[in-house]
């Protein structure tokens, strides 16, 4: 029998978080991982998501570059090479978790719980007082004909070349990340969205004004779309405002959401699953006392950051759980903290919605990122930040500071109030407490 202080099953950015604190901390750690260490994040999500992102802007900047007086014959895709690059930083991201995990354990297998207190991986046993599960989620699938003719993420990530054509099942963030990636490339896409409008989860005028952006652009998306079958020949029928319609195309991606991968053994040991996914209370301890589940197992949030946080939390640090940021990195890019508008309207909040549009600032304009909105929504009462919206270039960066303030617990007046660097994309935020 192996035994440390502390078992953590899954190495993703929760896992990760959780061994690297208990290492921090002298304690003997035992990680174990089936897959690469980093999980879904570093290896088929956030991190090579973000290559390729970074491949399609490249692309994007030197078709526009003639704006700029800087004359480049076009771009073309070297699809290969992209992938090469990607597949690149992911590996040495992977080195850099090899190298902050050192002083664990790495186990390579499944793991199964056999009791409560003990696990087994390729027929050896396991034991800790503390046992953390961050197994992650898998792509989810829809139960219609034919879905097995699409692909997921995972393998649209490791497929070798590009198709001509794709049609993407859901314009969620994936769907919609892929969708920009894709087309920048040179695929002709078209998304299908069950909801009335893409990214359901954001801000209503965030996600209509990047439908809007990326419609001009020559990108087919079609909401309100029940996806009904997929037959021989990658056609995808579907239902929208009571009729009929089909689309065809070389390949499918299959992006309607993801589903949490419990360990095996979890149900027999006592662990309680709801939905498909391990119920946690406050403090991420499961109904078995000394096992805990962090990250998307638990179903909370499925994001990569909320992963970590979860982690540090359970390792005793104190983090504000109850602010999240959230980022589609869409071209342009949205962003969000908080409640959206029509959240505040549903709950009868009496709150205050200002604007303030990239064109209106002298960086956005310099670089020639005039696409673009902030929308800044504030409580009537007391000036509290209830939410931080942006649908353009660095909107990840820009709601950050709304993160802090309402973080924080810092009215809207701490923002006028302290002097924003010009020229700066940050004045857009600035401007929007005026
Ligand atoms: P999602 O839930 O964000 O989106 C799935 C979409 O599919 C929804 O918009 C839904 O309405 C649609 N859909 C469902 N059934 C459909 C049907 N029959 N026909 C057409 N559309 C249908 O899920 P996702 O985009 O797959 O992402 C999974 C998880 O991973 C999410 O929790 C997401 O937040 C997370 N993620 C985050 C990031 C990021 O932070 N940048 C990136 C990727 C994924």
């Amino acid at each position: 029998m192996h035994k440390s202080d502390i078992i953590v099953i899954g190495c993703g950015p929760g896992g990760m978080e959780v061994a690297s604190r208990a290492l921090q901390q002298g304690l003997t750690v035992t990680v174990i991982e089936r897959g690469h260490l980093g999980g879904t994040c570093l290896n088929r999500g956030c991190i090579p998501t973000k290559a390729l992102c970074r491949s399609a802007e490249v692309i994007r900047m030197i078709a526009g570059s003639a704006e700029f007086g800087v004359d480049v014959s076009s771009a073309v895709i070297d699809y290969s090479k992209a992938v090469e690059r990607k597949d690149s930083v992911v590996a040495t991201l992977r080195e850099n978790v090899a190298m902050m995990l050192s002083k664990a354990e790495i186990v390579t297998g499944e793991a199964r719980f056999i009791s409560p207190e003990v696990v087994e991986v390729n027929g050896e046993s396991y034991t800790a007082p503390r046992i953390v599960i961050a197994t992650g989620s898998s792509p989810a699938s829809l139960d219609i004909p034919g879905a097995s003719l699409a692909i997921d993420s995972d393998a649209l990530l490791s497929a070798g070349k590009l198709p001509a054509s794709m049609v993407i099942i859901g314009g969620g963030v994936i769907g919609m990340e892929f969708a920009c990636i894709l087309s920048a490339f040179g695929v002709d896409v078209t998304v299908l969205e069950y909801c009335k409008e893409i990214l359901p989860n954001f801000d209503r005028d965030i996600a209509k004004r990047l439908h809007t952006s990326l419609s001009r652009g020559g990108m087919k998306i079609i909401t309100g779309a029940q996806v009904t079958a997929i037959s021989e020949g990658k056609r995808v029928e579907y239902t929208a405002k009571g009729k009929p319609g089909s689309v065809d195309a070389e390949e499918v991606l299959m992006a309607v959401g993801r589903r949490p991968v419990v360990p095996d053994g979890a149900g027999q040991i006592g662990i309680e699953v709801n939905r498909g996914a391990i119920v946690v209370d406050d403090d991420f301890a499961t109904s078995v006392p000394g096992i805990y589940a962090i990250g998307d197992v638990n179903a909370r949030m499925m994001l990569a950051h909320v992963a970590s946080a979860q982690g540090a939390s359970v390792m005793g640090d104190r983090v504000n759980l109850g602010v999240v940021p959230a980022v589609a990195f869409t071209a342009p890019e949205c962003a969000m903290v908080g409640l959206t508008e029509e959240q505040c309207k549903e709950s009868g909040l009496n709150y205050k919605v200002t604007k303030s549009l990239y064109r209106a600032n002298g960086k956005a304009q310099s670089i020639g990122e005039t696409d673009g909105m902030l929308k800044l929504i504030v409580d009537g009462d007391s000036h509290m930040i209830l939410g931080c919206h942006v649908c353009g270039a660095h909107a990840a960066d820009l709601v950050q500071e709304a993160a802090l303030a309402m973080a924080s617990s810092l009215s809207v007046e701490a923002i006028t109030s302290t002097i924003h660097a010009h020229p700066s994309l940050s004045e857009i935020l600035h401007s929007a407490t005026l």
